[in-house]
């Protein structure tokens, strides 16, 4: 709180509703993208159990807590909570973040966004072929993302069936289990498994990185997880998942603001966080 601002009676409170809560960077993401926005606001983290959820949003609603940005594990059950949830985030079927608009709650989804600018760092996905491990929640915004962006997709993960099944839905040209990454030419190399989350471990073995990709892991705690450093050791370009991170909620703050982020401020307000 050291380098906060004594908050005013006009000031605006954001936040973000996760649990647990543990160590997010998210207060010092914003805190620092609005200090260098001028913006009167400040932004808290609230560990909120499952069972608390709705009532954390009608709280949310009755103190005019003007955005919150939703965390495991309540991406999907926030929707029902909401006055709106718009068509890319129910294309989704997760909502990361809700604004309060003339005393409403809309349900957006920036994760895709993030996902998509920071892959746009190292290279463009117009007719790129991308491969997404996993099928999960953030498999889902990754692969709108990428198909927003005009990315063909293939979509590989530990459960086949599940693969098979987002594939379809979202546009994907194909799925299939993680052991085929091999056979399989890409251009993009996303993982949004939660593997490299917890141990050294990577999703998919280091020789079937094919050394011209862009390989990103939506992982970001620790930063340079075991697929990016063999991704790395193969010649690939690498992008972390620091910078998914860093993108949606610069985009999450110009839904709020309306003004573009300050990005680099808040990378390097993520960098101190994890210093601390
Ligand atoms: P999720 O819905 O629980 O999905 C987890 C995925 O990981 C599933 O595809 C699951 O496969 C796979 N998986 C889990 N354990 C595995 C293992 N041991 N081997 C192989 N595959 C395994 O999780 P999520 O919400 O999508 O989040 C995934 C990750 O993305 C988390 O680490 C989260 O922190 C990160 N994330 C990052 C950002 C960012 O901005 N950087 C944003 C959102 C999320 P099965 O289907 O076979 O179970």
């Amino acid at each position: 709180m050291s380098r906060a601002q004594t908050p005013k009676a006009t000031t605006a409170l954001c936040g973000i509703v996760l649990h647990p809560a543990g160590h997010t960077r998210s207060p010092a993401m914003h805190g620092a993208a609005f200090r260098t926005a001028g913006i009167d606001a400040t932004y808290l983290a609230f560990d909120v159990p499952p069972n608390s959820l709705a009532a954390a949003i009608a709280g949310a609603r009755a103190l005019g807590i003007r955005q919150l940005a939703v965390s495991l594990p309540h991406k999907e059950a926030v929707m029902r909570h909401l006055d709106s949830v718009d068509p890319v985030a129910r294309r989704i079927g997760a909502v990361n973040t809700v604004t309060l608009r003339e005393g409403k709650l809309e349900g957006s989804n920036t994760d895709w966004y993030g996902a998509v600018r920071a892959l746009e760092r190292e290279t463009r996905l117009d007719a790129a072929r991308a491969v997404v491990l996993g099928a999960g929640g953030t498999a889902r915004a990754v692969v709108h993302g990428l198909r927003e962006r005009g990315a063909r997709v293939t979509v590989l993960n530990r459960t086949r069936e599940r693969a098979d099944a987002l594939a379809d839905e979202l546009g994907a040209e194909a799925g299939g289990p993680l052991t085929a990454l091999g056979d399989t030419a890409h251009d993009v190399l996303v993982n949004t498994t939660s593997v490299g989350l917890d141990g050294d471990a990577s999703p998919v073995p280091a020789d079937a990185i094919d050394p011209e990709a862009v390989v990103m892991d939506a992982v970001y705690e620790p930063e340079r997880t075991r697929l990016l450093r063999d991704a790395e050791a193969r010649g690939a370009r690498t992008v972390t998942g620091k910078w998914m991170l860093v993108y949606q909620a610069a985009e999450q703050f110009q839904l709020w603001t309306g003004k573009e982020a300050p990005v680099e401020a808040m990378a390097a307000a993520f960098d101190a966080a994890g210093e601390a």
